[in-house]
């Protein structure tokens, strides 16, 4: 069989699960933005996949629009990225389903972020809360996107899209879906929360004290950091200094990445320094930064319209690439429907 080559193309989503963090930011959104003109760029609120844990439905239609503001404000434009909202398009959900089928129950078993989430609650917790990366896998395959920009935590799951892929092209022996390779590059892939430097920042955390929000003012950006766990050494003369150091890399690797260094510049600059002196630098950055964004975000929140607008142009043109892709699913497994259902 001669190999398909595909088309490179973007995807990546963000869940309105709450507001955005600095993680999002670093891990997810300015990376977002990179790459924009370089190749095709599909970008998604993934709100199917925040509804797998409660969501007040108030709040989940303002966070949606809340995402979106922050794509838009970090400098995505719907003229040179799709941008929409997973729920307008239904093949969505559609090939989620077919993926169920082909996804395994083992390797759903070995998802380390269900582990996490679910906790000691695994039999209490929402079977789409389960069934989620396999939807993740059609919201990527139903692009055939080449190239998934993520952090290191959507690592399994890219790798699962992978082997969903793969399992589907042997057993209808075609040659449909692309193998997607994750993007996991930079200094800011892993953003760990502040007050406990072995756990991920998310914007579900339990206390906002653990998390810089994109919407944070300058005082709150500067108490977090203050109050940011650390070891009473100053910063190391190397990066190996910082081995067996989690808050100390954290924050050095939020600084970096903010400001476009590598970790490496940083300690070359910041040797030696106790944090009475790297905190409020890196607050003074880090405010520097994100509040061109806020302000931005706050001026287009004041519009919900124009957002719902935006993102059902974007669902339109998402659309035209998605259904053609479902229509030759359903006609490789058997599905029947008609021509111009799609
Ligand atoms: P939740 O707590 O609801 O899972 P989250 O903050 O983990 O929220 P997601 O919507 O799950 O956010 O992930 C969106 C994107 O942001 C993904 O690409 C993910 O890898 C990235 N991301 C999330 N948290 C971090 C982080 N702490 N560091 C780097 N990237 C992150
Ligand atoms: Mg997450």
């Amino acid at each position: 069989m001669t190999e398909t080559t595909f088309t490179p193309r973007v995807f990546s989503g963000i869940k309105p699960s709450g507001g955005l963090t600095l993680g999002n930011y670093l891990g997810a959104i300015k990376r977002f933005v990179g790459m924009q003109g370089q190749m095709e760029t599909v970008y998604c609120v993934v709100d199917l996949h925040a509804i797998t844990v409660w969501q007040d439905p108030k709040e989940l239609a303002n966070m949606t629009r809340e995402v979106a503001a922050g794509y838009l404000a970090a400098g995505l434009d719907p003229s040179q990225s799709i941008l929409f909202n997973q729920s307008q398009v239904a093949a969505h959900a559609e090939l989620g389903w077919i993926f169920n089928c082909v996804a395994r129950v083992g390797w759903m078993n070995r998802m380390t972020q269900f582990k996490d989430k679910a906790g000691s609650n695994a039999e209490k917790v929402s079977l789409g809360l389960y069934a989620y990366p396999s939807l993740m896998a059609a919201d990527i395959l139903l692009y055939h996107a080449t190239h998934v920009p993520v952090g290191e935590d959507q690592k399994q799951h890219v790798e699962l899209t992978r082997d969903i892929a793969a399992k589907f092209n042997h057993d209808f022996g075609v040659d449909f879906f692309p193998m997607t390779e994750p993007v996991i590059e930079g200094p800011a892939m892993r953003i760990m929360n502040l007050r406990d430097g072995t756990k991920k920042m998310s914007k579900s955390g339990e206390s906002d004290m653990e998390r810089i929000n994109m919407t944070d003012d300058a005082d709150k950006i500067a108490k977090k950091f203050k109050k940011a766990k650390t070891d009473p050494e100053p910063l190391p003369e190397t990066l190996e200094g910082l081995d067996g150091r989690p808050e100390a890399k954290n924050l050095v690797e939020i600084y970096a990445a903010l400001n476009d260094q590598s970790a490496e510049a940083v300690i070359g600059e910041y040797a030696g320094a106790g944090w009475g002196r790297f905190k409020p630098a890196l607050a003074d950055l880090a405010v520097e930064k994100l509040s061109p964004i806020a302000d931005e975000m706050a001026r287009l929140m004041a519009d919900p319209a124009e957002i719902d607008r935006i993102l059902s142009e974007g669902a339109d043109k998402a659309r035209e690439i998605a259904n053609p892709i479902l229509r030759d699913t359903y006609g490789i497994v058997g599905l029947l429907r008609g021509q111009n259902q799609f």
